[in-house]
């Protein structure tokens, strides 16, 4: 029974002799025409969801299996907490003093907490000591993050730095058993009910987790009542500041880098006609400029696109006028994302053209990093403040050159200079 404490799942998932066990609650709640999904909190149109059977399913959630409003969820309690007396943390490395700070409030504090840490302050490193404390008070603890790419960099850094099992979950993972800490993507949380004393949001801001209200009911439905939520971000939405504001949430600002050096601002160079010219396979002469002169200094360049087809365009174009460079691509789509980063970060590519996917949850050394066509709706202020984050992380290069190519100046590019500007002037 090991891998059902603190799940809620439905009939498929479950092995028939088990089902008498556990306990059943209704899969979807009827809200005059609407209804509500309980696992993934989707309020439906009934109308729109129902089947031939008269029962309704939910369309939103439909990727995990399928909920079914004739068919129950089912729920085993999580195991109670036992607290173990060996040392948990491998982890020898020592917090900068403003680390130690958000560390040591993070230990003490039991409410809900916003850290809102510039990208490459450390945030991670900064969580370890509170882990450690829950752990060894026996906490069920979830880290999740909404980007799979994220849990897999988290999921590798903890199993080197805690000596506990830890469980990673993600769509094509491992199956579940229970450990007291597991990492996971915000969908796999929807198959926890009561489970958690502590979850840890990382990149709260993220797609597909950014304004999504359900998923937001899946964190909530995971966690033991009264347990503790901490996100963790560089870019808080809108609503994380408004929670603040009204004292809903706790916030803990770190605006250092670890190495103490400020956060990099973009220069803006206006470009004509840049996807028109890039889409019938020339160069914009400014960009060409640019990167033959970056070229000569072989530091490694990161180029953000905003869309895929533009990006591998882009890619032949330059393979063209750069031969001797070796030139990659990385998209959401591109199936060995771990490989591709791994090549750029080696230096087996020199340039890599990448869209959103890679803005946020990567370190690569000593790059610089052009933007092109930054004015895109794509780069919302949040992306562009992550995309800048990417240059400057190694203490060893903690400048770089991060130009945005731009057709007018939006409000996402504005507001993003005066939050990195703000940043840096509370350091
Ligand atoms: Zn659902």
């Amino acid at each position: 029974m090991e891998k059902y404490y603190g799940r809620r799942l439905v009939k498929k998932e479950l092995p028939d002799q088990f089902l008498t066990q556990l306990e059943k609650m209704p899969s979807m709640i009827e809200r005059g025409t609407k209804i509500q999904c309980q696992r993934c909190g989707a309020l439906l149109d009934k109308a729109l969801v129902k089947l031939p059977d008269h029962s309704f399913y939910c369309p939103a959630c439909i990727v995990m299996g399928r909920v079914k409003s004739s068919e129950s969820l089912y729920y085993y309690p999580e195991l109670p907490k036992q607290a173990i007396s060996a040392s948990v943390l491998n982890w020898q490395g020592q917090l900068t003093a403003p680390q130690s700070v958000i560390s040591k409030a993070l230990v003490s504090s039991t409410s809900d907490i916003l850290v809102h840490a510039v990208t490459g302050a450390g945030k991670t490193e900064m969580i370890y000591q509170r882990l450690a404390k829950g752990l060894m008070a026996g906490e069920h603890i979830c880290l999740t993050s909404p980007r799979v790419d994220v849990c897999i960099e988290i999921y590798q850094r903890l199993t080197r730095d805690f000596k506990v099992p830890i469980r990673l979950l993600y769509a094509h993972g491992d199956e579940y058993e229970h450990s007291n800490l597991v990492v996971c993507t915000v969908n796999q949380l929807m198959r926890f009910y009561q489970s958690f004393d502590l979850i840890i949001v990382d990149e709260v801001d993220a797609f597909p987790l950014v304004n999504n209200p359900n998923l937001m009911w899946a964190i909530d439905k995971a966690k033991k009542s009264g347990a503790q939520t901490i996100y963790l971000t560089a870019t808080p939405t809108v609503t994380l500041k408004t929670k603040v504001a009204s004292g809903e949430l706790e916030a803990l600002v770190l605006a250092k880098r670890f190495h103490g050096f400020p956060l990099v601002l973009p220069k803006f160079k206006w470009c004509s006609n840049i996807l028109g010219l890039i889409q019938k396979g020339s160069l914009p002469r400014k960009i060409h400029k640019c990167i033959s002169k970056q070229r000569l200094t072989r530091f490694p360049l990161l180029i953000f696109m905003p869309e895929i087809k533009l990006g591998k365009q882009l890619r032949q174009i330059l393979q063209g006028a750069f031969p001797s460079e070796t030139i990659g691509f990385i998209a959401s789509e591109s199936e060995n994302r771990k490989a591709i980063s791994q090549r750029f970060k080696s230096g087996e590519y020199t340039i890599l053209i990448a869209t959103t996917v890679l803005e946020r949850g990567v370190t690569f050394s000593k790059i610089d990093c052009l933007v092109i066509a930054s004015h895109h709706r794509i780069f919302t202020t949040e992306s562009l403040v992550q995309i800048a984050g990417r240059v400057g992380r190694d203490k060893r290069r903690p400048t770089g050159q991060l130009i945005f190519f731009h057709q007018g100046r939006t409000r996402a590019m504005k507001q993003m200079y005066r939050e990195i500007q703000q940043m840096n002037r509370e350091v």
